[in-house]
């Protein structure tokens, strides 16, 4: 399986970052590697002084597709959850700088964390859902899918142009304003509406 992940899809992040509104989806992968096992915490790794948190709506491919029109999206997936976009930020504003691929600061290991999964049944509008972070109690990241410059069915239509998509793929659909640094000790909890999806620790 892969994992696709969607940059710059919320303009309030746009903003606190810095960042140019892109034309298209900005799109990258992280590797299976990086998935954090069931019940286990996110380890800080030694090559950073700045990961930061990002907590995305995630959409789990359900059939195999390319060159998917928008019209049909829908028929691809049948579950969402949350996920947490690790970014070692310091590496990667240095990537950035030099021009150079994202990898090291987003694809390392543990770097992708994926929350229980919800069926799209039980969603009433996927593209009017709340979902929050708490870091440490407090809120940190707030935000409605409907805040996002491409919706789940453009993704997956923009998506499956370069990428064939494969049963248990995962996209990740971007991150709010909010993003921040995480510390060893910290606890990071993420609802979608009232619902609790995950608890993760930071070691
Ligand atoms: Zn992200």
């Amino acid at each position: 399986m892969k994992i696709i992940c969607v940059g710059r899809n919320y303009a309030d992040h746009i903003k606190e970052l810095e960042n140019q509104r892109p034309e298209n989806p900005v799109l990258f992968l992280k590797p299976d590697s990086s998935l954090i096992l069931k019940n286990r915490p996110f380890f800080i790794p030694e090559f950073s002084d700045e990961i930061h948190y990002e907590i995305e709506l995630i959409i789990k491919i359900s059939r195999i597709g390319k060159h998917i029109q928008r019209k049909f999206s829908h028929k691809y997936y049948n579950f969402i959850g949350l996920g947490i976009d690790f970014t070692a930020r310091d590496l990667q504003s240095q990537l950035k700088k030099s021009g150079l691929p994202w990898e090291k600061s987003k694809a390392f290991d543990g770097s992708c964390f994926v929350s229980d999964w919800i069926n799209l049944s039980e969603i009433e509008d996927l593209n009017n859902i709340n979902f929050r972070l708490e870091l440490n109690k407090n809120v940190v990241q707030n935000s409605n899918t409907s805040l996002m410059l491409w919706k789940v069915d453009e993704l997956i239509s923009y998506i499956s142009k370069y990428f064939t998509l494969k049963i248990g793929d995962i996209i990740f659909t971007g991150t709010p304003s909010g993003v921040g640094k995480v510390s060893v000790g910290d606890e990071l909890v993420g609802y979608l509406e009232e619902k609790k999806l995950f608890n993760l620790k930071v070691k």
